[in-house]
């Protein structure tokens, strides 16, 4: 069975695992770039973009994976992944991987409300249905820009939170902090093309 990878560097990688494990789908901690060739998707989780950055370059991660995505291995970042699948990071010169055509700013919805969260709908238009999931905002990024090919699958407060540009989708906010597991149940199958068995897969609202 094929097995996705969660970059394990730093931040909430377990909470990634536990719930692709969830989902019936065989998944791995990512340290090294000789691993990378046993996966067949990489998430990247939330927890502080510079520090993950930092040793993404100290571990020699940061080119076999901006490779590996250039050449087509689908990826998810969360939050703080986010961030470093990003080209454009406003005001910052940190480390990156800068796959995806979009402009972030980091912490964007203020130091009084660092956590928030927010009823979102998901709107998976390719199998015309409308997820609604609990978004958990926790120092959240704001996407500000978007470059042509990316598509919005969310958004709150009129701005983008979930966003697809090919085989890369990125989210703002934490899905693997709540009971859905829709987001990443999207990724497996529409992203991967994985298929999960569907005493797993999540209802339509
Ligand atoms: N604010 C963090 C950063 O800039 C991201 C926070 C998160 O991942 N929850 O990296």
């Amino acid at each position: 069975m094929s097995s996705i990878g969660v970059l394990a560097l730093q931040g909430d990688f377990d909470k990634h695992l536990a719930m692709l494990r969830g989902l019936g789908q065989a998944a791995q901690a990512l340290r090294d770039a000789s691993e990378l060739p046993g996966i067949s998707g990489l998430i990247i989780p939330g927890g502080e973009s510079t520090t993950i950055g930092m040793l993404m370059e100290r571990r020699g991660l940061l080119e076999p994976l901006r490779a590996a995505i250039a050449a087509g291995l689908p990826v998810f970042g969360t939050c703080a992944g986010t961030i470093l699948l990003a080209k454009e990071i406003e005001g910052s010169d940190q480390i990156r991987l800068g796959s995806m055509d979009m402009r972030v700013l980091r912490n964007a919805y203020g130091s009084q409300v660092d956590s928030f969260e927010a009823r979102l709908d998901f709107n998976d238009a390719e199998h015309g249905k409308i997820l609604e999931l609990e978004g958990v905002f926790i120092r959240a990024p704001r996407i500000e820009s978007l470059g042509p090919g990316l598509k919005v699958l969310s958004e709150f407060d009129g701005r983008p939170v979930l966003v697809r540009q090919g085989k890369m989708l990125a989210a703002t906010f934490h899905p693997e902090l709540t009971s859905s597991s829709a987001v990443h149940a999207y990724f497996l199958e529409t992203l991967c093309g994985l298929s999960l068995s569907s005493a797993n897969t999540p209802p339509a609202s």
